[in-house]
């Protein structure tokens, strides 16, 4: 499956990412404890959509668009908006 790709500043979410790093090291709903992401806009972590997708339920039920992988670098190795359903570069 291909993702969509969209430029940085076309993304009107961008002002969300607050959060941008944490330590955490499992998924807060299930324990996952690999393939985590960061919500940047709550800094909360959960796993992603190859386990029990529960970054996307956090995007569902609060609306938070901007998730980055765990453990984070600089730069991010991607950043992902749900909201725009694409990565941003
Ligand atoms: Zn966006
Ligand atoms: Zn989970
Ligand atoms: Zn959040």
């Amino acid at each position: 499956m291909a993702y969509a790709k969209i430029k940085k500043e076309n993304c009107p979410h961008l002002g969300e990412m607050k959060i941008l790093t944490s330590d955490a090291k499992k998924c807060e709903k299930c324990e996952e404890t690999t393939n985590l992401r960061l919500c940047t806009s709550c800094g909360r972590v959960f796993c992603c959509e190859s386990h029990m997708g529960h970054n996307k339920e956090h995007f569902k039920e609060t609306g938070h668009p901007i998730i980055v992988p765990l453990p984070t670098s600089s730069p991010f190795t991607w950043i992902w908006c749900w909201e725009d359903n694409a990565y941003l570069e």
